[in-house]
């Protein structure tokens, strides 16, 4: 079996960030250490995380001590500074191609604009982006969405960072044409873009496609959809384990990904169980 690995598979350079300053934390022994929120969506450096003693506060507390780190999507203006009033210390790992996003959505609400974010809702990056732009916030996750959108002045349009891009040109155009004041920011992260334009050439030259990674990652399972949606037959997994070598086997060459959360050693793991195939 030809195995093919993508070139921008796993950690991106947020994640990785993330990541890092919280390990740092844990080995200059400085704590307690809690994240707010789980740090990435990778249930499997989560347990690494939690076996180390890093907590994961879901709420804020009245009271709080040590340390406590934001993760990469950030979070809304008022949580931080609730964090910050509760006493503890704020490590904000908010990736800086995120806090670009919350700059830009600051920066045109001061100057009256309402905000349009493509994205999913409920995803905690656009959580903290709604929390910048205010009441006048919207977010639009379909075209069904942007069709039922309404608008009553000047406005801008930003992307989740991990938004698929035809999707968010296929929104933006539609909201354009209803709505010709609006001024578009494509703030889809480099790193999402590398990492879904590879997919789409991937799937040209593979009969397969492993994706590696959480399955409860939004860029994850967005990855594993443009796959499917090019008609190429596609294995989400968490981890090696998950593999099923037997239908495996019937492939002549397969593709690997992974998600901005997913670890190296994860990847090698798949990597070496594939190898590991008989032709
Ligand atoms: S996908 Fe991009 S914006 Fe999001 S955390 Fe990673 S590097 Fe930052």
């Amino acid at each position: 079996m030809e195995i093919v690995l993508a070139k921008h598979a796993g950690f991106c350079m947020g994640v990785r960030r993330a990541v890092e300053t919280t390990m740092e934390l844990v080995e200059k022994g400085e704590g307690p250490i809690a994240t707010f929120g789980p740090l990435i969506h990778n249930p499997q450096v989560l347990q690494q995380l939690e076996r180390q003693g890093v907590r994961v506060l879901q709420d804020i507390p009245d009271k709080a001590s040590g340390i406590v780190v934001i993760r990469a999507h950030g979070v809304p203006p008022e949580q931080k500074a609730r964090l910050e009033a509760s006493g503890a210390t704020v490590e904000d790992a908010t990736c800086p191609r995120v806090l670009k996003v919350q700059a830009i959505i600051a920066r045109y609400r001061k100057e009256g604009r309402a905000t349009v974010i493509v994205g999913d809702r409920d995803h905690a990056e656009v959580v903290g982006l709604m929390g910048y732009a205010g009441e006048s916030g919207q977010v639009v996750s379909t075209l069904a969405e942007a069709e039922a959108l309404t608008l009553a002045g000047p406005y801008i349009i930003v992307s989740q960072t991990t938004q698929d891009e035809m999707m968010f040109e296929q929104i933006t155009a539609r909201i354009l044409d209803r709505f010709p004041h609006g001024k578009v920011f494509n703030t889809i992260c480099d790193s999402t873009h590398n990492r879904q334009e590879e997919v789409r050439e991937m799937c040209g030259e593979v009969e397969a496609l492993i994706v590696v990674g959480g399955k409860t990652s939004a860029n994850t399972k967005r990855l594993a959809e443009i796959a499917e949606g090019l008609g190429v037959p596609v294995f989400l997994v968490e981890t090696a384990t998950e593999l099923d070598t037997a239908v495996l086997r019937r492939f002549a060459k397969v593709g690997i990904t992974a998600g901005a959360s997913t670890p190296t050693w994860i990847i090698e793991q798949v990597m070496d169980l594939l190898g590991s195939l008989a032709p």
